[in-house]
Parts: C-alpha cells; structure tokens; sequence
C-alpha cells in the first residue's frame, strides 16, 4: 500500500510527490509516457537539450517559487525577445518601441501613441467583445493585421472574433525600446535541461512509465489511501457530459548541419499563409556553442481522442462544461486533481508549482 497514487510524471505530479515525500509519506507515480517531466520534457540531440513538447520559458514574479526551482538546479539569465516575421517583414516582439519604430518609421513614444489612438478612433470600440475587438482596441489596426490576426487563428484555429480578449492581454504592450517577452521579476532556462529538475522532484517515489491509469485504474486505486490525478478531468469522467475540447501542437524537429540558423531562440511567424506558428531553435535557450542545430517547426490543430492536449480552450461553452466535471470532482473525497489538465487552465509552470504547494499544503500539513 502506498499513501498516495499519483497519476502523471509531469511538474504538478512530481511537486506534490516532492512534498509528501518530505512528510515521509510513500508515492506511486504512473505516467503513460515513457519519460517523466510531462511537457517540460527535454531530450539531448547533438548535444543541445531539446523541449520536445514546445518552448519553455521559466518566469515568475514569485520569489519563493524562484527560490525553489533553483534550489532544484542552476538557471541561466536567458531573457526571452521573439522576433516576428510577418511576409518579408521582420519585427521585435512583445508590442514595444521597436515594434512601432520599424512599423511606422517613427521614433517617439508620443508619436507611438498618437498613431495608435488614431487607429482606435476610427474603430469606435468602446468595450471590447472579443479578442480582436481587444486587440485593435490596444494596439491599432496596423499591429493587430500584422503580427496578431494571423497568428492567433493558427494557434487557435478559431477566428480571433470568436475567441476570448484574455487570451492577447497575456502580451506586455510597453512603449519602451524593451524586447523582453515578459513583465516578471525573475526569468532564465535551467542550464541541465528540465528533465533533471523532475528527476530531483521525483527521488524516492516509485516511477512506472508507460502505464496508463485507465487500462489498469481498479487494481491501481487498490494500491493508495488517496489518488492525485494530473490528467484530462473528462477522460476521467469518461466524457459523460460529452468531452472538452483542446488544441494540440504537432512538433517537427530537424537537425541542421549549421551552427546558428535563425539567430533567435524563437521565430513566429505571424501570417496565416506560412502553415507553422514559430520555428524555435533550441541552442539559443542555452547560448549553446555546437557545431550543428535543432530547430522545430510548431504548427497548431485541433486535438482528437489519441493525441496530446495542449492548450484549453477557454471560451464560454467550454467553461460551462468544465463546471459540470468540476462539480464531480469536488465531490470526490479520495481523489485530488490538480495540473494544467486537471483544472482545465491554461498555466505556466510558476502557476502549477505554486497550485501543487498549495495542495500539498492542505492535503498533508
Ligand atoms: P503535464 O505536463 O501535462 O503533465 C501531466 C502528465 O500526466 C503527462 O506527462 C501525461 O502524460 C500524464 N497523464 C495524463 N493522463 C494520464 C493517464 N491516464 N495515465 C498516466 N499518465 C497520464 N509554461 C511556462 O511557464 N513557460 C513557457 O514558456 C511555457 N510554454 C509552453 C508551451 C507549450 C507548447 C505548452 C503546451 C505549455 C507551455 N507551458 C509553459 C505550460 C507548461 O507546460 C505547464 O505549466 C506544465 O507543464 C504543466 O504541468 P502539469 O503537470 O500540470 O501537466
Ligand atoms: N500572439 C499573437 N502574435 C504573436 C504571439 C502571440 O497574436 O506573435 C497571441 C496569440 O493569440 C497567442 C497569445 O498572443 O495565443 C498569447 O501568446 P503567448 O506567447 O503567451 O502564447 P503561448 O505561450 O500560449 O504559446
């Protein structure tokens, strides 16, 4: 007997596996994979480690959580600055001085903000419906044509006036000459790779991978006091309210026999014509100095039974379907769930460390 099950080997599983251990508590971790780290998992190609499940970038503006992701390993002072490639244009991103300096031939922050006003005039939005009506509303016409419409309707694969305005307000819009991808405190890349973050997380619980829960859930629930599910609440559930929808990405990773082949981490590219949405090159994270390079070309589709589910959702109908299961699983007194799909929540690391804190918080003391 274990006291604790815990299904899925990604951050939120290893975490709370972390924190019981620390209680002295015992820990079986399944995970259908065949690795541990769920979507943080990186491999070594040539040398260089390769998030195989799509770019990831640790930022918080929580010390604490800061504090403790390096206490697991030491991160670098990688600061993320996308460039965009928008036809045969080119770019800095998030929505900075830059952006508007090479978009418009201006110079001033004054001038930034005059042409945007100009735009949103024109527009008479006065409370933003939509993701695009919030979009124009923040930065004009021009910003939004450009490096916004045709990105989001490949990641999403919805158009951007069916979609939620919270989605864009994740951007930073400043009117300094300051490229970095995000507003918070701390930021960098593990200089080991983020498997062996989750390797540390998970010393001293037992791991069986390629074990999923479902082909085997009677025998495995008779194994633990308690149940910590990290993956989809609807499967759970069997899907009985009908499922949840999600969008997945499909990576394609190629070796190049150059050194250095977009200059960038992360190259998006913002035109719906080009099918991928980004190219990243995974050396970059890293300041990696190897003679070859592992690029991967990201593209976005909607997920189907069978695959990875990536992102969530989030508009109105599937809002109001997660408060069915999640009103099941309140319910529940011997299973926890917890994660990114547990909670149907589109969270960053920082965001699923601090939730599986907490839950350990409460569930052990
Ligand atoms: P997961 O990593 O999904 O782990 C769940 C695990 O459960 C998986 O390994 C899965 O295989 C397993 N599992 C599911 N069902 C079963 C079952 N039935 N039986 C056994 N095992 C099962 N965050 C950032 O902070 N910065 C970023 O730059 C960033 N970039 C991202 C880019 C992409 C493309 C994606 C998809 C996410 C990104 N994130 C980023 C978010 C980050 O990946 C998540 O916050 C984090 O990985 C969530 O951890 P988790 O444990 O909740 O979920
Ligand atoms: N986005 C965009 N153009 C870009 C990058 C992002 O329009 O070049 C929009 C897109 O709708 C995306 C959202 O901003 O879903 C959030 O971007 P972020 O980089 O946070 O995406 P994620 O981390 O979810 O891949």
């Amino acid at each position: 007997m274990y006291d604790y099950l815990i299904v899925g080997a990604g951050l939120f599983g290893a975490v709370f596996a972390s924190e019981a251990r620390k209680k002295g508590k015992t820990c079986l971790v399944v995970e259908k994979r065949g690795h541990i780290g769920g979507n943080i998992y990186c491999e070594e190609i040539e040398g260089i480690q390769v998030h195989r499940y799509g770019a990831h970038i640790f930022h918080t503006s929580d010390k604490k959580i800061w504090e403790y992701v390096n206490a697991l390993g030491e991160f670098n002072n990688y600061v993320n600055s996308p460039v965009a490639v928008y036809k045969d244009e080119l770019y800095n991103l998030p929505f900075n001085m830059n952006t508007f300096s090479k978009m418009w031939g201006i110079r001033t922050p004054q001038e930034a903000k005059e042409k945007i006003a100009s735009q949103i005039e024109e527009l008479q939005i006065t409370e933003p419906k939509n993701l695009e009506e919030q979009a124009l509303s923040l930065v004009g016409t021009d910003v939004y044509e450009k490096l916004i419409k045709g990105y989001t309707q490949k990641q999403w694969g919805r158009p951007c006036t069916e979609l939620p305005s919270f989605i864009i307000r994740r951007l930073p819009l400043r009117f300094t000459y300051d490229n970095n991808y995000f507003n918070d405190r701390y930021q960098g890349i593990p200089t080991e790779g983020y498997t062996a973050l989750v390797e540390k997380l998970l010393e001293g619980a037992e791991v069986r991978l390629n074990t999923d829960y479902f082909a085997e859930k009677e025998s495995l629930d008779a194994q633990a006091e308690k149940i910590v599910f990290t993956g989809m609440l609807d499967e759970y559930y069997q899907f009985c309210y009908g499922p949840l929808q999600y969008r997945t990405v499909r990576f394609e990773a190629e070796v190049l026999d150059c050194d250095n082949y977009q200059g960038n981490a992360v190259v998006n590219y913002t035109d719906y014509e080009v099918p991928y949405t980004r190219i990243i090159e995974h050396k970059h994270f890293v300041f990696g100095k190897q003679e070859k390079t592992v690029i991967s070309r990201e593209y976005s589709e909607e997920w189907k039974p069978g695959m990875e589910p990536y992102y969530p959702v989030n508009d109105d109908k599937n809002t109001e379907l997660f408060q069915k299961y999640r009103a099941l699983a309140d319910a529940e007194e011997r299973v926890i769930f917890g994660g990114r799909l547990g909670a149907y929540k589109y969270y960053d690391m920082d965001k699923v460390i601090a939730a599986a804190l907490e839950c350990a918080e409460a569930e052990l003391g």
